[in-house]
């Protein structure tokens, strides 16, 4: 019998559930949550979370990591400053994409993410697949065989010349999601209208970053979210829209959601706490804009407010990051060479692993937009159930990984020297929050405290998933 029967225990827990609040400690053995009770013996170590709210680790389910790229571009975030940063901001799980490139085998690029995520994760992660070429073999034999050994998921893209596919190969994809249960998750914007609007602002020389969400209003994103509805209801089966930006997209949604379809919906902080005056101004500083550059495009006040409605009234199933880690200097960035490039040049995503969390926490739950339950839904729960994680990951239960977050409440001005992403700006620099993870734990190993981020690559496990437990498994 060892001395302690806990490794930790986090005393005086203001302990946060997709249902409830609740105060009690939380006893941690082996990596794992063992009890939850008052008056638990003392751990080898003891927390006192003196009151403070404890809410699962995020489950950040929409993340690009140390993706292959055309040169010169490069994402500057590899698994280990990628899941470092996810962990100092209270994210203990990343779900990034394994990217099938046209004319190559998906079974080659899972091989390949395997080898960049190799010894460097510092939490755990599963993977996403990108399906941009859906060949026989793919739709027959890999993704099949892929699904069934725990890749539950794939990302399919209606734009973006090297990865879109059209309707009759979504359908055809979206029907092995069908037959394996699997999730699909769908980027839709109209490809061929944001190709026409491109080339008619390039004609006309407004090639500033702002012009980018000129060549993407928001009516391209509708049509696309209406036909990927469509289409799923077609082949009868749940779809999740990812990066939802405002009005027109939500609108398509509640008109499914009334139907009574299965359509899943996710947004990001981008869509909160930007608008398109970010992409820039005209004038000398116009190129500042690129920082802002992701797809679809922040909208406005208005939207925002859209967003926030939907977040609150369960519009939405999970908010993720969307970190898409492209430096702004540097000759693989946004601004190469100190140049300011046509915006169709521009790559297209901003950073947010490390922020997601404090962002919601801070301006939705602080500031009494979203109650402390729905922020762990939107943020861990439902996320590690859309991806078939949970109860393992998402939540705070007997028997669940014990990926923690104790809530730091105090005023701090963001700013991206105190981040530990590898990406030389934030989107949300100088803005106010009034939280931050106080410690976070990854499996019971505090990773993240007042003294800093405690590295350890390599500990961080690939995960397999299961099927997705949103909505009970067709009969
Ligand atoms: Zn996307």
């Amino acid at each position: 019998m060892p001395e302690h029967f806990f490794d930790l225990v986090v005393r005086n827990a203001r302990v946060v559930t997709a249902a409830d609040v609740f105060s009690c400690d939380i006893g941690i053995r082996d990596g794992r949550i063992a009890a939850l009770g008052t008056d638990l013996p003392p751990g080898a170590r003891d927390i006192d979370a003196a009151g403070r709210y404890v809410t699962p680790g995020g489950v950040d389910a929409h993340c690009h990591l140390d993706q292959p790229h055309a040169a010169p571009i490069r994402m500057a975030d590899d698994f280990d400053t990628g899941t470092r940063s996810a962990v100092c901001g209270g994210t203990t799980t990343v779900i990034p994409f394994a990217a099938q490139q046209k004319g190559q085998s998906l079974r080659a690029a899972v091989d390949d993410y395997h080898r960049r995520a190799g010894d460097k994760a510092h939490i755990d992660y599963s993977f996403h697949l990108i399906v941009s070429d859906p060949t026989p073999t793919v739709l027959h034999e890999e993704l099949p065989a892929l699904i069934a050994e725990g890749y539950t998921s794939f990302k399919i893209y209606m734009t973006y010349d090297d990865l879109k596919l059209d309707d009759g190969q979504i359908l055809d994809v979206l029907e092995v999601a069908r037959q394996r249960g699997a999730m699909a998750m769908v980027h839709a914007e109209n490809a061929d209208c944001i190709d026409w609007l491109t080339q008619r602002l390039e004609a006309a020389g407004r090639t500033a970053p702002r012009f980018h969400a000129h060549a993407r209003p928001m009516l391209v994103e509708r049509e696309a979210t209406h036909r990927a509805i469509s289409l799923s209801q077609l082949v009868d089966v749940p779809i999740l829209i990812v990066h939802v930006s405002g009005k027109d997209a939500v609108e398509q949604i509640r008109w499914a959601r009334g139907l009574g379809l299965k359509i899943y919906a996710e947004t990001c902080p981008q869509y909160l706490f930007l608008t398109a005056e970010d992409l820039g101004t005209e004038g000398e500083h116009a190129y500042l804009g690129a920082k802002c550059v992701c797809s679809p495009p922040p909208r406005d006040k208005s939207n925002q407010d859209v967003i926030w409605n939907g977040l609150a009234d369960g519009l939405f199933t999970v908010f993720s990051s969307d970190h898409a880690p492209y430096r702004f200097e540097g000759e693989d960035g946004k601004h190469p060479g100190g140049e300011a490039v046509a915006f169709r040049h521009i790559p297209n995503g901003i950073p947010g692993l490390e922020t997601r969390m404090p962002l919601l926490w801070s301006e939705g739950v602080l500031a009494g937009r979203l109650t402390p339950q729905k922020f762990v839904e939107l943020t861990a729960t439902n996320p590690a159930k859309a991806y078939g994680l949970h109860p393992r990951k998402g939540t705070i239960a007997v028997g669940s990984d014990a990926d923690l977050v104790i809530w730091d409440e105090r005023e701090l001005t963001l700013t991206n020297s105190h981040l530990h992403h590898a990406v030389d700006y934030t989107p949300y620099e100088g803005m106010q929050l009034s939280a931050w993870p106080a410690i976070t734990l990854a499996r019971g190993r505090v990773a993240w405290d007042a003294a800093g981020f405690h590295a350890s690559p390599g500990r961080g496990q690939f995960l397999t998933c299961g099927e997705p437990t949103l909505a009970p498994r067709r009969a």
